[in-house]
């Protein structure tokens, strides 16, 4: 099974991404927590990418397009895979189709998590995120167990530097010109799966499981 997870940032795509992934059993391939592993190791691409996170902006296509490659060439995607936050531009979305073709894999569906502005600012200013595993968690509607210890690996949340005010603002703008577009790329290929994303995250697990199981 070889699923897009699209939807602006905040729209709860990590957090049902985990349990996606453990139920057909693909790996779970988060750009954004690859990214954020490439600055906190201070790697190249990390050293290119971070003034562009930090500010809420998009990193270059070129070097997205370079690590997607890379990571679904790696032998754990012949099950297929999930992808979260990739692709995010159109250019993004047409350089996916040829490195598919390269491992024979087509996409069976890109699941739509659609959630309006005002509830994605109270989202991501709650989020608090696990330094070790990504994990996420929000102060009002998904507290850990102990505040600042993440519940899946004990490691500390912390507040992402992109989860502020004026750059969660502009991740939102972002959002909605240069991603939002693919929505009907994407349904005019017949892959779009809608989903209404502001409810009880149990509920929109529900829906999103529900109608990857009709596909299989
Ligand atoms: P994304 O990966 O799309 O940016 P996350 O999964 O990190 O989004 O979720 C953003 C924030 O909203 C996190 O703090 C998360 O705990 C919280 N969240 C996720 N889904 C829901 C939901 N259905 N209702 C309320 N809060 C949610
Ligand atoms: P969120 O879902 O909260 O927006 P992500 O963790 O998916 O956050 O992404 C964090 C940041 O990483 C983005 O704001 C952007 O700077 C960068 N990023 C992640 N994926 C992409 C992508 N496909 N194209 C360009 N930039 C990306
Ligand atoms: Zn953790």
């Amino acid at each position: 099974m070889q699923i897009v997870l699209f939807g602006p940032p905040g729209a709860g795509k990590g957090t049902q991404a985990k349990f996606i992934s453990e139920k057909f059993n693909v790996p779970h391939i988060s750009t954004g927590d690859i990214l954020r592993e490439n600055v906190r190791e201070g790697t190249a691409l990390g050293k290119k990418a971070k003034v562009f996170m930090d500010n809420g902006a998009l990193v270059p296509d070129e070097l997205l397009i370079d690590l997607i490659r890379d990571r679904l060439q790696k032998p754990d995607t012949k099950k297929g895979f999930l992808l979260d936050g990739f692709p995010r531009t159109i250019a993004q979305a047409e350089a996916l189709d040829p490195i598919l073709d390269d491992i024979n894999k087509n996409l069976d569906a890109v699941v739509n998590v659609d959630v309006g502005a005002n509830e994605l600012i109270s989202r991501l200013s709650g989020r608090r995120t696990c330094r070790s595993c990504g994990a996420t968690y929000n102060i009002k509607s998904n507290p850990p167990k102990v505040p600042g210890v993440c519940d899946q690996c004990g490691g500390e949340l912390y507040q992402r530097a992109d989860d502020t005010e004026a750059a969660i603002k502009h991740r939102i703008e972002v959002y909605q010109k240069q991603t939002q577009p693919l929505i009907d790329y994407y349904r005019k290929k017949g892959l779009l799966i809608d989903i209404d994303g502001e409810r009880e995250i149990d509920e929109v697990r529900s829906d999103i499981l529900k109608a990857l199981e009709r596909l299989q």
